[in-house]
């Protein structure tokens, strides 16, 4: 979105709302001091408004022009066109949830963007907006069935593009590998901060061997849930390889970093695991490597930078996190 044009918003005006089924019947004078303070941007031809797999807290108004939705990274699969009176973006900022597809703007495009604050706003103001949403979403819910319904015989084929991991359900490396640079790339544009934390649980060959593969496999799940569920809904888990994570923290610098990965150390620690006689297990630990990224490096030195720090948390006795000199 670096190129952008914010646009004046004189060119949005009360008769615009006419096109949106959301505002069908809706009283517009408790919101429109709300939407008319909104931002209006024009993209050209190609602009990317929304990258799958990223943060999005923005829910757009197309009013003018088209938007394209792409499933895939390439930009080969296209799976929607979105024209005037359509809207993208609610479901995240209603969940938190990243964006579920890539989309581009298909020639020059007007769009309202109404920021997760406002939308709320909106939401409290307005019954009507709420009524209209509640119908829109569950009718996307009961098209994307009856797609999901004919597209079974596809499923290998996406499952060669899985971009994430089967065993744990977090995304996985070939997902890091193609959005990691994308996040370095925002984060400098940004001039926000990024940490890496690269995660390896201690002495897990002991654990299967003691346990069982199969309560290991159990582990693994409660070590990738535990990290879900503690990391900040901006931040990204990955299953790196074996029993190795990576957790990207954006707009975080070394000091929050050591800070969430001693928070994720501790939270594992605590974590309930049991053996395949249901009874629990002394808590697993785990060892982190931080490094926080630096002007110029690329995906590949970041990674090895915390890397690096991980094998000196295991040299200085495990169940730690330590830092990138
Ligand atoms: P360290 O503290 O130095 O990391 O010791 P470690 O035993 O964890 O390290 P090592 O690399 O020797 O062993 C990793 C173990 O992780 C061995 C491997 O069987 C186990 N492992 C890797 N992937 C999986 C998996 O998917 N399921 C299970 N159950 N075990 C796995
Ligand atoms: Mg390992
Ligand atoms: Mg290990």
């Amino acid at each position: 979105m670096s190129d952008t044009n914010k646009t004046s918003s004189e060119q949005f005006t009360r008769e615009h709302l006419d096109q949106f089924q959301v505002f069908r019947d809706v009283l517009i004078d408790p919101i429109w001091e709300l939407l008319r303070q909104c931002e209006v941007r024009k993209l050209s031809e190609g602009e990317v408004l929304l990258e799958k797999g990223l943060s999005n807290r923005t829910m757009f108004f197309v009013l003018g022009g088209s938007l394209k939705v792409y499933l895939d990274d390439g930009h080969q699969r296209e799976a929607a066109e979105l024209g005037q009176g359509q809207t993208v973006g609610e479901l995240s900022v209603i969940d938190g949830s990243a964006a579920s597809a890539h989309v581009v703007s298909a020639g020059e495009t007007l769009l309202l963007a109404v920021d997760e604050d406002t939308f709320w706003r909106v939401t409290h103001a307005s019954h009507g907006f709420c009524t209209n949403l509640l119908m829109l979403l569950s009718l996307r819910m009961r098209s994307s069935n009856v797609s999901l319904h004919e597209s079974e015989n596809l499923q290998g084929k996406f499952e060669e593009q899985a971009t994430t991991d089967g065993l744990t359900g977090v995304y996985n490396r070939r997902w890091l590998d193609q959005m990691l640079p994308r996040l370095l790339q925002r984060s400098e544009q940004d001039k926000l901060p990024f940490c890496v934390l690269m995660i390896d649980v201690d002495h897990f060959k002991n654990f299967n061997d003691n346990y069982g593969h199969a309560v290991g496999d159990i582990a693994l799940r409660i070590v990738a849930d535990t990290l879900a569920k503690k990391v900040r809904p901006i931040d990204l888990v990955v299953r790196y390889g074996g029993e190795e994570f990576c957790v990207l923290l954006p707009e975080t610098d070394l000091q929050s970093g050591i800070g969430a990965g001693e928070r994720l150390r501790k939270a594992i620690h605590k974590a309930k695991i049991c053996d395949s006689n249901d009874k629990p297990i002394p808590g697993i630990t785990i060892s982190a490597g931080l490094a926080q990224w630096r002007a110029g490096e690329n995906a590949e030195d970041i990674l090895k930078r915390a890397d690096q720090a991980l094998y000196v948390a295991k040299e200085q006795g495990r169940n730690r996190v330590e830092t990138s000199a």
